[in-house]
């Protein structure tokens, strides 16, 4: 067992997780997964190890429920955390909004006090351009103020602050082992691992616009609504910074090794954006997705959707300069994973 080289991945069966246990297995790391499977099936897990010939160690286990999470950290010699558990759904965030505290913020207490029993402190935590909230700058720089707009958002800048305030703590009582955070604040991830194997697989009706797409171009759902066409942008529909996920993932196992370098040696808390750069609308989604899969998207134009914001997209410099980290897949390398995987999977894991 190489156990200088564990990674404890929470909610490592989620869509996001997953993919990254691929590239974490793949690049020699031993793995181990928590996840209660809220909004997950094992069978993702099970693909990942088919997909990499490797195992990993898997552990049923809610991220809130510190004697079972302070039991794996007492059997695997773990190392570094990579922290993908959480709820994500704006919408039900804004109705439940006690649930999502619930689970994201009081979650990540939980973890993080077990983090600090076992004395391990790596941490790479999965955060949101969410947290940018509204702003006069539609190009984000790590620097920007903080201010979510919705409950679900909130839990990201809460834990963005606790995390910040963890490693404030280590410069007032110096710390032989101090924390060393890295924030990835995600753009917009779609697509899927190139074997077609592992995806997004929402539970109903998909509140993003990449899955919905999907399911019309397959027949499953009758018609996209694309919502707003009078937006200030160049064809007057939203504008988002679109990433491949498993360009994204690429950017935690850059980040948990950066936490290893002389850089972080001291410890410290940095929050990085992981977008490709640019912005694309809604209607270029819909015309790649027509020209790479052959298939029409039904679609009519709707009221814009609360809450939206018009456009904004990264500035990724930041990972690039310290973490050497970039974007290498197009947005037809995202449609075409993304379709491979509908395609081999209408029904998603089931
Ligand atoms: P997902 O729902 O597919 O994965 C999350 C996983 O966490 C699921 O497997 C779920 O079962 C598990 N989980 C939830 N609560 C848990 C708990 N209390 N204990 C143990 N496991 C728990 O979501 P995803 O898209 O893979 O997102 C992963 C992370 O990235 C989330 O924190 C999300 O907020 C964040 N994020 C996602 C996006 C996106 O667009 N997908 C964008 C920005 C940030
Ligand atoms: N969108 C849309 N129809 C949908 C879902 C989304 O037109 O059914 C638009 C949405 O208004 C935004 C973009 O697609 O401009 C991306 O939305 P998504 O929900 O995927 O991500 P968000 O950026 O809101 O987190």
């Amino acid at each position: 067992m190489n156990s200088a080289k564990s990674v404890l991945v929470t909610g490592g069966a989620g869509y996001i997780g997953s993919h990254a246990c691929v590239e974490l297995l793949q690049a020699g790391y031993r793995v181990v997964v928590v996840d209660n499977l809220e909004n997950s099936k094992f069978e993702a897990l099970k693909r990942v190890q088919e997909i990499t010939d490797k195992p990993l160690t898997f552990y049923q286990v809610d991220i809130r429920d510190h004697a079972s999470l302070a039991d794996v950290f007492a059997k695997e010699a773990i190392t570094s955390v990579m922290h993908f558990a959480g709820l994500k759904a704006v919408g039900e965030s804004c109705e439940l909004p006690l649930k999502y505290y619930h689970n994201n913020v009081y979650g990540t207490i939980v973890l993080l006090q077990v983090m600090a029993e076992a004395n391990v402190k790596q941490l790479v935590f999965s955060s949101s351009a969410t947290v940018y909230g509204t702003n006069p700058q539609v190009q984000y720089t790590e620097d920007l103020p903080i201010g979510a707009v919705n409950p679900y958002g909130r839990t990201k800048a809460m834990i963005e602050d606790m995390l910040r305030d963890l490693s404030a703590a280590d410069a007032i009582k110096p710390s032989q082992s101090p924390w060393k955070i890295a924030l990835l604040r995600y753009f917009n991830p779609i697509g899927a691992h190139e074997s077609g194997r592992i995806g997004e697989d929402p539970n109903g009706i998909p509140n993003n616009l990449m899955p919905y797409v999907t399911q019309v171009a397959i027949g499953k759902l009758a018609q996209l609504s694309v919502f707003g066409d009078d937006y200030p942008t160049p064809d007057g529909t939203g504008v988002r910074d679109y990433i491949h996920v498993v360009d994204l993932v690429k950017g935690h196992i850059k980040a948990i090794q950066a936490l290893q370098t002389e850089k972080f040696a001291a410890g410290g808390c940095k929050a990085y954006n992981l977008g490709a750069g640019k912005g694309c609308s809604v209607l270029e989604i819909i015309g790649t997705f027509e020209k790479i899969t052959g298939r029409k998207v039904n679609y009519s134009f709707a009221p814009r959707r609360a809450g939206d914001l018009p456009e904004y997209y990264a500035n990724p410099a930041l990972a690039l300069q310290e973490l050497g980290w970039q974007v290498e897949k197009t947005l037809e390398d995202m449609v075409a994973d993304t379709w491979l995987w509908q395609v081999n999977n209408p029904q998603g894991y089931n």
